[in-house]
């Protein structure tokens, strides 16, 4: 792999690690996010408002006003014309460049001022004599303390030492019509001057198709290998059983056609001799956790254990008590592991487990612990596996002691568009269930302003008087913990009172597991009537009798999470109302999404727009479980490339093992556990 190679040998400056550039390919990597045309100079008659331009001339006149804040004036004349250049703030060596008889280069963009054109702080240098650069400047994504003339340095060495051979077969590059690696790279840092400047930018240009093809290539590559890589691995075939029809002729409700849907593509695939890799995916309230049920019973019915794992303890209590009423009853034995147990408890758990005593293990992140083994693992289920990262959902899969590869069922209520989760998420079979079970009546949204809280209120007696329950969800503080805490006891007293005769309670994320359940369970029974509660009910939580949330300053809350808070209301038969109160005054950032979450009351298109404000990364909780897939690839964009992709995946992996390696170092390098999970 000749680029591989010879990229260590050049010492990147330390400090652009921060920004991720430890390698030559990093840096060559790291494209331009625009350019200044630095290449000409428009004479300043010719100047009109709004364009970018360089400009050069003499200083005639350099004057500070305004007392206070002081202003920096200076008029350029070129001979053609005179431009005024102002600026806010200024240090002493740039009054000295920009003296009265000093010839320098302006670059800024043109504006109208009150006497005449002007530029608001262009950047300066003093006009020296000789060429204009040939190529247009690119000015790169940087960081406090690391300059953009670094970068360029940086990135030029980079550029001078470049040698990436043509990992495309020639005959493909031709067919496709696809520009050369090197040129496209080169292009991108250096686009000589008439370039088509809106190609560029909207990245149809032919240099940008080209590291957009090659990123989706790596892409469909990883994705061949690694599925190629499970059907190498061996699973029990899970399915000779009777359990899973046994309950859901017990079930006090029909299947909805998604989730009969999801449920044969899930013991379709539990048959095979090779590990199971799928998401189910369905919108909070659609009725996963059934779906989950039955594939639980199809693995202890063949003799094999299933762990289902929760990212809180309040979720897994949820998932304890309610598989337990429906697999207890078909002999299923169930063990509770969390963090909060006694550790001699937490020691017989263990090895009831290790001992095949268990059939199911549900819990929390304590089932990944070390020192727990499963004897016989057949089926890892992870809930709301965006919660995890990686490593933690690789870390159930591997904790038997058997030499079968569990198969892994992960579910998410992130209604993420299902082209977008099999991208991002690398070999994985999706399941989608779309429709929610029947009966249930959209929640209506309302917003309501802080000002009216007092209506509020009392809607919450009116609907405890007509014996339903209610949700007081409290003003989120991000910033901290403590904050947070203080904030929701203080909603809590303020509400008590106000909700006199009442009983009310109160859930937040500082109180213990036992106390949280313990709160859960009253409020499940009825005995609590408002539970004032922090984000902590915001995943999975069930209590169908509840038909009113109310939350506070939803101003604070992102999409997503409103729609998760939501979702814990419109579970049961009545008509269920959200009501989010706002503060005034509102960023405009907030206020979208308010509409949005007034407007729109399903997943999916919730996701869309959150994907469009926030960009997939974030959304996906990238940030927990390494760097995204795709950085230059956008799918809507560039969907017409991927069936070219595809197809070449297929072929080089036949024909061109070496091309495939030096493709994948290149693109991948380093991010190659991302693609298992
Ligand atoms: P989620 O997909 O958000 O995890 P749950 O699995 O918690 O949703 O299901 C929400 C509620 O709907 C539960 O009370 C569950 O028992 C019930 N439910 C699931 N499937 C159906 C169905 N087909 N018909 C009626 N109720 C259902
Ligand atoms: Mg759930």
């Amino acid at each position: 792999m000749g680029d591989g190679a010879d990229t260590g040998a050049h010492a990147v400056p330390k400090a652009l690690a921060r920004l991720g550039l430890k390698t030559d390919q990093d840096l060559l990597l790291h494209l331009p996010l625009r350019y200044l045309d630095l290449t000409r100079l428009t004479p300043i008659a010719e100047l009109d408002a709004g364009i970018d331009a360089q400009v050069e001339g003499l200083i005639r006149r350099s004057e500070v006003s305004g007392r206070g804040r002081r202003t920096l004036i200076c008029e350029l004349d070129d001979g053609s014309a005179r431009l005024t250049l102002r600026f806010f703030h200024f240090y002493p060596s740039q009054l000295a460049q920009l003296a009265a008889g000093k010839r320098v280069r302006a670059y800024g963009n043109v504006r109208g001022g009150l006497f005449g054109l002007e530029m608001v702080h262009p950047s300066v240098r003093p006009a020296t004599p000789g060429r204009l650069p040939t190529a247009l400047t690119p000015v790169y994504p940087a960081a406090a303390g690391i300059g953009q003339a670094l970068l360029r340095r940086a990135i030029e060495g980079a550029l001078a030492r470049m040698h990436w051979p043509e990992t495309i077969p020639e005959d493909v590059c031709a067919r496709l019509g696809l520009m050369p690696i090197e040129q496209a790279i080169r292009l991108l840092h250096a686009p000589p001057p008439g370039v088509d400047a809106v190609a560029i930018e909207d990245r149809t240009h032919p240099a940008w198709q080209r590291i957009v093809f090659d990123e989706l290539l790596a892409q469909q590559l990883s994705l061949r290998m690694a599925r190629a890589q499970r059907d190498a691995m061996t699973s029990t075939v899970l399915g000779a059983t009777t359990l899973a029809e046994r309950l859901r002729a017990t079930l006090p409700f029909q299947l909805t056609g998604a989730q009969r849907r999801a449920w044969r593509e899930i013991a379709s695939d539990l048959a095979q001799a090779h590990p199971m890799n799928r998401l189910l995916l369905g919108d909070v309230g659609s009725g996963k956790t059934v779906v989950a049920a039955l594939a639980a019973l199809v693995a202890i019915g063949s003799g094999r254990q299933v762990a289902l794992m929760a990212p809180t303890e309040i979720l897994a209590e949820q998932h304890f008590r309610k598989l337990t009423g429906w697999l207890q009853p078909l002999g299923a034995r169930i063990a509770w592991l969390a963090g909060s147990l006694r550790e001699s408890d937490k020691q017989r758990t263990r090895q009831a487990i290790a001992a095949g005593e268990a059939d199911l293990a549900i819990g929390t992140h304590a089932l990944i612990e070390d020192v727990v083994d499963f004897e016989r693992l057949g089926l890892a289920i992870v809930d709301e596996q965006h919660r995890f990262g990686v490593a933690q959902r690789l870390a159930l899969r591997g904790r038997t002691a058997g030499a079968h590869v569990p198969h892994q069922l992960m579910m998410s209520a992130t209604p993420i568009p299902r082209t977008l989760a099999m991208t991002y998420y690398a070999d994985l079979d999706v399941s989608v269930i779309d429709e929610s079970p029947p009966g249930r009546l959209p929640v209506v949204t309302k917003l309501v302003s802080e000002s009216r809280r007092a209506e509020v209120v009392a809607r919450v007696r009116d609907a405890v008087a007509t014996g339903r329950q209610a949700y007081w969800v409290c003003p989120l503080i991000e910033e901290s913990e403590a904050l947070q805490l203080k904030t929701a006891t203080e909603t809590f007293e303020a509400l008590a009172g106000e909700l006199a005769g009442l009983r009310v309670g109160l859930v937040h994320g500082r109180l213990g597991p036992q106390e949280k359940a313990t709160v859960m369970q009253e409020f499940a029974a009825g005995r609590i009537q408002v539970l004032v509660a922090t984000t902590v009910i915001e995943v999975g939580v069930d209590v169908p009798n509840a038909s009113l949330m109310v939350i506070e300053h939803a101003e604070r809350f992102g999409l997503a999470q409103l729609h998760q808070l939501r979702g814990r209301v419109g579970r049961g038969a009545a008509e269920s109302v959200c009501v989010l109160l706002y503060r005034n005054p509102l960023s405009e950032g907030a206020r979208e999404r308010l509409r949005i979450s007034y407007e729109s009351g399903a997943g999916v298109e919730i996701a869309r727009r959150d994907l469009q404000l926030r960009g997939p990364g974030e959304f996906l909780g990238a940030r927990q479980s390494g760097e995204p897939l795709l950085r230059f690839a956008e799918l809507e964009r560039d969907a017409a490339l991927v069936p070219a992709a595809r197809e070449l995946a297929a072929a080089m992996l036949a024909h061109h093992p070496r091309r495939v390696e030096a493709h994948l170092a290149r693109w991948l390098a380093g991010r190659t556990e991302f693609l298992k999970a």
